[in-house]
């Protein structure tokens, strides 16, 4: 059994973007969360001195505040082998992740590192439980994942059959956590895990859209000629008033919206298909 390298997070927060191929720190660094103009350097050690050694070579960047968290106080709680719906969620360092999934072909290893998409949030249960909802009507062979974080979306839609998945993130450590995960699960051949944004890449053609986004994004996702092109659609991240507004965009892009989900009357989840599928 691997152990987890996130027992214990020590967090720099930066003012300012590191240079492109900046990133040589010693064994400890887990990645950067970069937002805007700011950058949070993650360590699963202290790293004083090498984030010092950075800023010298870079007078760009200010370091405004260090913290130190557990990785549990970090994902709001522990990450534990998981079952939602049919799918066997296993962070890697949790034993038989070693082994090939078996009989489970929805047993899937994931690793959520410091990205959204652990499983643990309602929005990410109710989207693949919306998947397995999708599947069951219909096979599609190709889906759009806008937004993919540790890529457990794009890795559920392999999962179910589908044969070409493009698995979008803006974020580089999403990405990059989602590319791992998609490895890990030996996916490579079916999930392309590319950094940009969701409005930007709406357009590529697939049958199904997966799309767990906060409104203002989702709201020029459902505006893009290409959102009219799909076959099944699933969003997800919706509050309340917002799941209405997207109800009455779908119907006016020509879906009907055959199932949703609610959580605790907060977060909700809707799935919709064209109206020539
Ligand atoms: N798909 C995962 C899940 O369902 O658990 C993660 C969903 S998380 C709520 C939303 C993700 O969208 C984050 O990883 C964030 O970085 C990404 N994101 C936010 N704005 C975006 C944009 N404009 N284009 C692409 N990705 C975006």
């Amino acid at each position: 059994m691997i152990s987890s390298p996130y027992d214990e997070l020590h967090i720099y927060y930066l003012s300012g973007r590191l240079d492109a191929g900046s990133q040589v720190f010693a064994g400890g660094y887990l990645g950067n969360w970069e937002e805007e103009d700011t950058s949070f350097l993650f360590f699963s050690r202290p790293a004083g001195e090498e984030v010092n050694a950075l800023l010298a070579g870079q007078p760009h960047l200010n370091l405004l505040d260090s913290f130190k968290m557990t990785y549990e106080q970090w994902q709001g709680g522990s990450i534990e082998p998981m079952q939602i719906g049919g799918f066997e969620l296993r962070p890697p360092w949790r034993p038989g992740a070693e082994n090939p999934p078996g009989e489970n072909p929805r047993r899937l290893i994931l690793d959520p590192g410091l990205v959204f998409g652990s499983g643990t949030h309602p929005t990410t249960a109710d989207c693949l439980r919306a998947l397995e909802t999708a599947f069951s009507q219909n096979n599609p062979g190709t889906a759009l994942d806008l937004g993919t974080g540790t890529g457990i979306l794009a890795l559920a839609s392999a999962a179910l059959g589908c044969r070409r998945v493009l698995a979008v993130d803006l974020n580089p450590l999403a990405s990059a956590t989602a590319a791992r995960n998609v490895s890990a699960n030996a996916m490579t051949d079916r999930i392309l895990v590319v950094q940009g944004r969701a409005e930007a890449l709406i357009d590529c053609p697939a049958e199904l859209l997966v799309a767990n986004l906060h409104y203002a994004v989702l709201d020029k996702v459902m505006a893009a000629p290409g959102f009219g092109k799909k076959l099944q659609v699933i969003l997800s991240g919706l509050l309340r008033s917002e799941a209405k507004a997207a109800k009455e965009r779908l119907r006016q892009r020509g879906f009907r919206i055959d199932r949703s989900w609610e959580h605790e009357q907060t977060w909700f989840t809707l799935y919709a298909v064209s109206a020539s599928f």
